[in-house]
């Protein structure tokens, strides 16, 4: 094995796992983790802590795994992040940590998320070791709502630093796109029973099936008496194209299709929600919803699955390692293909009609932008069209507490270095403030908020 590689992972074959939910990538033993820890240089200026938007202290941990110290690893990954075993599996770390790694400058960049997820998996699997109560409870109530990464993380340092918790959710268990979005062959729902069990342990009071803005609004929650609430509702509301044909059956919305396999199991055969049985796919759109929406129906027996997005394979925003297992599970890219309408014979989607693109000058983002080419289509035939072109905050608790401020697009408007929204004791973060993010972002704006409510009743 050269130094300028990864030390490879044990993943599933592609042909076998593209029909089963198991989880695609195996972990490392210690063994490799040692291996794989051994190419990191220990740089004193850190790049790749300064590239982790929570600035986990990534050399010291990678320091421990080489002496085969996992349990003092996991306590340096831990002080920063409370969702190790999580953000190893999904955080975009090309675009993070090992985008800045001085490894990657020769060759590959060290397996910081494999790293990650090897400490956490290693340490977490016994469950005992790891709850700090708090020694000091405080007499002060606060309310979170939504329990993603950013709730779940702000509920469980607000316990531990001893206030009293209410979680409110409006499904009927916890996780929010970690449970609903994420499928099971990426992110293993034994997590998230693990993130719950650590909210009873916290005495985290849990209140799942309450939607905040129609079983409680805002106001009634401060009328209860909490001292603080934190918003973390995420970015639950998909967006359409608006093309003819949108209203067709077996048309859906990724966060539909998704959370009917992942949530309400709608794969198995006595599953109360139904899945239509779809032979030829074609999934919109180019991120990590719309990798997990083409990978699943593949796992759902989908003959052909197609992904169709307006720029080139380059401008993909998916993760590096989703669009590399895609194409192994033999998900089709049609790229620099903008779709103009869905087809159909009245009732059913029989195809998806597009047009060419070209990329054009860099637009707001970055990107180059896509240019329609004149006259130039194609119709692909599918009888299932999944929709997964980006996500908007929902509505709801703006529309049933107007004086919290937002942006134009939804987004919860907050002062970003304390998570506090225009409303005093009243902060959000995660995804209800800046749209549809990351995982980690939304963990990390949940400690922040945590951390500034904790240090007004101390
Ligand atoms: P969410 O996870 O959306 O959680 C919000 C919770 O609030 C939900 O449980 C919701 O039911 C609840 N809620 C909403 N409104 C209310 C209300 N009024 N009252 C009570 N509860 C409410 N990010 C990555 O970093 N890596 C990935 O690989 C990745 N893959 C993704 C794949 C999919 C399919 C999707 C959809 C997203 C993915 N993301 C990924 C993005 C990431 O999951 C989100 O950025 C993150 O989950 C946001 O966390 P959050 O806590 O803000 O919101
Ligand atoms: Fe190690 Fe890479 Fe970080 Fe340097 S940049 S300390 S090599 S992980």
């Amino acid at each position: 094995m050269s130094m300028l590689e990864k030390t490879p992972i044990h993943e599933l074959d592609p042909l076998v796992r593209n029909k089963n939910f198991e989880e695609v990538v195996t972990g490392y033993t210690l063994k490799e983790a040692i291996q794989e820890a051994n190419r990191c240089l220990e740089c004193k200026h850190v790049p790749c802590t300064k590239g982790c938007p929570v600035n986990v202290r990534i050399p010291e941990f990678i320091h421990e795994v080489k002496e085969g110290n996992i349990e003092k690893a996991y306590d340096i990954l831990v002080s920063e992040n409370s969702l190790p075993a999580i953000c190893g599996r999904v955080c975009p770390q090309e675009t993070q940590c090992e985008g800045e790694c001085v490894r990657g400058i020769k060759g590959e960049p060290v397996a910081i998320g494999r790293l990650e997820r090897f400490v956490a998996d290693a340490i977490e699997s016994d469950q005992s070791a790891m709850i700090e109560l708090s020694t000091s409870p405080l007499p002060r109530k606060a309310a979170v709502i939504g329990s993603g990464p950013a709730g779940l993380t702000c509920a469980v340092e607000l316990a531990q630093g001893g206030m009293q918790v209410t979680l409110y959710e409006a499904l009927h268990t916890i996780g929010g796109v970690l449970t609903y979005g994420i499928p099971e062959f990426r992110l293993p729902k034994v997590l998230i029973e693990k993130e719950k069990k650590k909210l009873e342990q916290l005495g985290v009071a849990v209140q799942t099936d309450t939607l905040i803005g129609r079983s409680y609004t805002i106001d009634q929650l401060q009328d209860m008496g909490y001292d603080a609430i934190f918003i973390g509702s995420g970015a639950g509301l998909p967006r359409f194209m608006n093309i003819p044909g949108e209203s067709l059956n077996g048309v859906y919305s990724a966060n539909e299709y998704l959370t009917r396999v992942n949530l309400m199991k709608a794969y198995e055969d006595k599953a109360r929600t139904p899945i239509k049985k779809s032979g030829n796919v074609v999934v919109v759109g180019g991120g990590n919803v719309a990798m997990d929406a083409a990978r699943t129906a593949k796992r759902l027996g989908s003959q052909v699955v197609s992904v169709v997005y307006r720029r080139s394979m380059e401008e993909l925003p998916a993760r590096a390692e989703e669009i590399h297992h895609a194409k192994e599970e033999e998900i089709i890219f049609n790229t620099l293909w903008n779709p103009v309408e869905i087809l159909g014979d009245g009732a059913e989607v029989t195809g998806i009609r597009c047009q060419k693109m070209v990329l054009g000058e860099a637009d707001a983002s970055g990107r180059r932008r896509p240019v329609p080419v004149e006259h130039e289509y194609k119709e692909i035939p599918c009888d299932t069209v999944i929709i997964a072109i980006g996500q908007t905050p929902n509505p709801l608790i703006k529309m049933s507490t107007p004086r919290i401020e937002t942006y134009d697009f939804g987004g919860i408007q907050v002062n970003e270095e304390t998570m506090e929204t225009n409303i005093p004791c009243m902060y959000a973060g995660g995804d209800a403030v800046t749209g549809a993010a990351t995982v980690i972002k939304a963990m990390g704006a949940g400690k922040v908020a945590a951390k500034e409510i904790l240090k007004q009743f101390t």
